[in-house]
């Protein structure tokens, strides 16, 4: 349906902010900010500072998850009174992985005028450097932060024929990449870390190759995880199998026997044929050291 505004009702503008440079707003983002009665903010003293940046004085109200319901009534009442009102999170754009969802569902339900205004997110950041060739993927946020719910999430998409992407911070990223290869497999998969910052760092290669690089790491910066699809579950686990153990082997202190009763788990194998390639992995890396 149609959006209708009559005069005498506001308007809600989606506004996104910089993700990391300051360059990054966008001219029409500086001038609804300093134009609108109100800016709702995830985190108001995180704004003011952007704000103070570019010298802008526009009164601020919090607007943040744990209040999204309450606020957004608030908010809808003065854009009913005629007031008009910028969202923006703290980084990026509202709504994706942040706070916004519901004042906008709110605001237009009641008949109020949304204005998005495009500009920098870590999602489309990421895919623009990703080199996605048919140009499909699904994105599916930050992953549940429970290794048993996120591999159940990842199973859920063992057989998706779409670049899977992710938001990850520092000190899960192990955890993700660890459960991508138990679950599906050694794909090949790209990662973005503090873009648009000093130390951007663009990444592609195997989750293990990427693994390797987090492992026993002090890992900064957020990351968008990108994950190219595999050819078919059995496939994956076929190829894959004695790599994840010799990951396993290599990164962990867990013994043959609880190394394949994991893997066997995670990937609903047999137990004892994981164990009888456990042994000729564990007998050539061995050999190897
Ligand atoms: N709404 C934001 C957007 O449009 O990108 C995302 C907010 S979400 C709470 C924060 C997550 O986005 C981080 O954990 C990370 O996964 C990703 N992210 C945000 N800024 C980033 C950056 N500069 N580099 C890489 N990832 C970033």
């Amino acid at each position: 349906m149609n959006q209708t505004n009559s005069n005498s009702v506001g308007m809600l503008y989606v506004v996104a902010t910089p993700i990391g440079n300051l360059e990054d707003i966008t001219l029409r983002a500086l001038r609804i900010l300093k134009e609108v009665d109100l800016i709702a903010a995830e985190d108001t003293r995180h704004t003011k500072q952007l704000l103070n940046h570019f010298d802008i004085h526009t009164p601020l109200i919090s607007y943040y998850r744990e209040k999204e319901a309450e606020r957004s009534e608030e908010l809808v009442q003065k854009l009913l009174a005629g007031e008009t009102i910028a969202l923006v999170s703290d980084a990026g754009t509202p709504g994706i992985s942040d706070p916004g969802a519901v004042l906008v569902k709110k605001a237009r339900e009641a008949g109020v005028t949304i204005v998005p205004l495009p500009g920098p997110s870590a999602l489309t950041a990421a895919l623009s450097a990703a080199g996605i060739v048919d140009g499909t993927f699904l994105f599916l946020g930050f992953p549940p932060a429970k290794k048993g719910q996120r591999q159940k999430l990842l199973s859920a998409f063992v057989e998706a024929p779409w670049a899977l992407v992710f938001y990850e911070s520092p000190h899960r990223i192990d955890a993700l990449l660890a459960d991508v290869l138990a679950v599906l497999g050694d794909r090949q998969a790209f990662w973005a870390r503090e873009l648009s910052k000093l130390y951007e760092d663009l990444q592609a290669g195997s989750i293990s190759q990427l693994l390797a690089l987090t492992t026993g790491k002090k890992n900064r910066g957020e990351f968008v995880l990108i994950i190219q699809p595999g050819s078919s579950r059995q496939q994956a686990i076929g190829e894959n199998v004695e790599e994840i153990l010799r990951w396993y082997k290599e990164n962990t202190e867990l013994s043959l026997k609880d190394v394949s009763r994991q893997i066997a788990k995670d990937l609903g194998l047999s137990r004892s044929d994981i164990y009888q390639k456990a042994l000729e992995v564990w007998a050539v890396t061995n050999e190897e050291s």
